[in-house]
């Protein structure tokens, strides 16, 4: 090898569990060594050797103009000469609750966190005081980050490593956690029959980006949205991922479907760490110091990461021609690599909203998990290591979303196209 990355990465498994400090990273569902980052401008992404890929995973979500865009970028220069974190409030915490607010029609308040993972482990403690119920529904094979209630048939890094149920994780605490099959109606209202007002809330990724791609079926979560309401539960739409990547409102503003609470993160950071969780004021008001619902942190709102979320807010409402344009570019890619798919007479299931994508290797529609799960690894992470070779940075997992940025113009589109090609026939023809 003899590759600077490989070499960072013998160094780093001697000082950093598995050498990466978020699994997926580490390139154990592909094989290979992990390439390390040196930089990144726009549609590319810069290693430590050398070698520039063109991006199609944009931080797991975040970056939907593309790598440091000048206008978040300088945003965050200009925030750096008023100081890094004061501990008390800043009114661009302020503003950037108003703009959410704005966007999101479901979220009358909302309290900014840290990450993701802070969230959705909020929004259930909240639920639970809130209905006075303990479980709570997830599906399998969603994602809503590494909070103990939720590692539970998670997709994502978890299905990557085969490890559905961490240890570590009481099983006091998976009791309440009840797994539904997601599109599959019957499946939540047999849980909602056999747990009559136990259940707080139904979480659920309105898009599932962390199985691979998995898309609603027309009326799914109006059939949830339902139930619900039948049975005394919130609802929680986690679009930590899809929250403005499918539309300026999430997907609630394309389903027309409002949840009781969301969690949002990635995106809304601009690439710095944030997460936030919002809903009916009548809820969120539960929260201290409004209520008795305890939820803090120090670095909550910090300046630094509420300045990027905003500048990128200002700058979806500025453009929200991207969504169109990032949509036209999804679908291209779905129609030439499924030509070529075609030409070689392989069985394989594309699916694709927006710029969310995802390959899977079977010839079954990819419905749940249990249909991602039938799609061949191996055959995936062939075609992620001819990616990769040829300059395309892909998911290194199956049961993960590719993410198209708004810097993917037609250029970078032809080149990722060429290199599917060229994969393609290397392991096929
Ligand atoms: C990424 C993700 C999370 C976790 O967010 P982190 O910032 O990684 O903690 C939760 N839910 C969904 C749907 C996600 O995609």
């Amino acid at each position: 090898m003899g590759s600077l990355s490989s070499s960072y990465f013998e160094k780093a498994k001697t000082l950093i569990p598995g050498g990466v400090n978020s699994p997926v990273r580490a390139f154990k569902s592909v094989g290979g060594t992990p390439v390390f980052m040196k930089s990144a401008k726009g549609a590319y992404l810069h290693d430590v050797d050398g070698k520039s890929y063109i991006d199609l995973i944009g931080s797991w979500g975040p970056m939907l103009f593309g790598q440091a865009h000048p206008v978040i970028e300088n945003a965050v220069k200009e925030a750096l000469n008023d100081g890094f974190s004061f501990g008390a409030p800043t009114y661009k915490e302020v503003l950037i609750a108003e703009k959410i607010c704005s966007m999101v029609p479901s979220i009358e308040k909302v309290r900014l966190v840290n990450s993701g993972t802070e969230a959705t482990m909020a929004a259930i403690r909240l639920a639970r005081a809130y209905t006075k119920c303990d479980k709570i529904i997830k599906f399998e094979g969603c994602y809503h980050g590494h909070g103990d209630s939720f590692l539970i048939a998670a997709g994502s890094g978890v299905a990557t490593l085969g490890t559905p149920d961490s240890p570590g994780v009481t099983v006091s605490t998976a009791k309440d956690t009840l797994t539904a099959v997601y599109n599959d109606l019957e499946s939540l209202q047999h849980l909602f029959e056999a747990n009559i007002n136990q259940v707080a809330a139904v979480i659920i990724e309105p898009v599932v980006g962390n199985m691979g791609l998995v898309i609603p079926k027309e009326g799914y979560l109006a059939g949830v949205r339902q139930l619900c309401d039948q049975y005394g539960a919130l609802l929680i739409f986690d679009e930590v991922m899809t929250g403005f990547r499918l539309s300026p409102s999430g997907y609630q503003g394309i389903c027309h479907i409002q949840p009781d609470l969301t969690t949002l993160g990635k995106i809304i950071g601009g690439g710095l760490p944030v997460g936030a969780y919002g809903g009916k004021a009548a809820i969120m008001d539960m929260i201290a110091p409004a209520g008795p619902v305890y939820q803090a942190g120090t670095l909550s709102g910090n300046p630094l990461a509420t300045t990027a979320g905003l500048a990128m807010l200002n700058l979806i409402t500025e453009n929200l021609e991207v969504y169109t344009r990032l949509a036209e570019q999804g679908l291209k890619l779905k129609m030439g690599i499924r030509s070529q798919l075609d030409a070689l007479g392989l069985s394989y299931t594309i699916n694709q909203i927006g710029s969310m994508f995802t390959l899977f290797f079977t010839n079954q529609a990819v419905n749940n998990f249990a249909d991602a799960k039938t799609s061949d690894a191996t055959l995936y992470g062939k075609y992620f290591h001819g990616m990769l070779e040829r300059g395309i940075y892909l998911p290194p997992s199956q049961y993960e979303s590719w993410f198209i940025s708004d810097a993917i113009r037609e250029e970078e589109l032809a080149k990722i196209l060429q290199a599917s090609e060229e994969t393609l026939q290397q392991m096929f023809a």
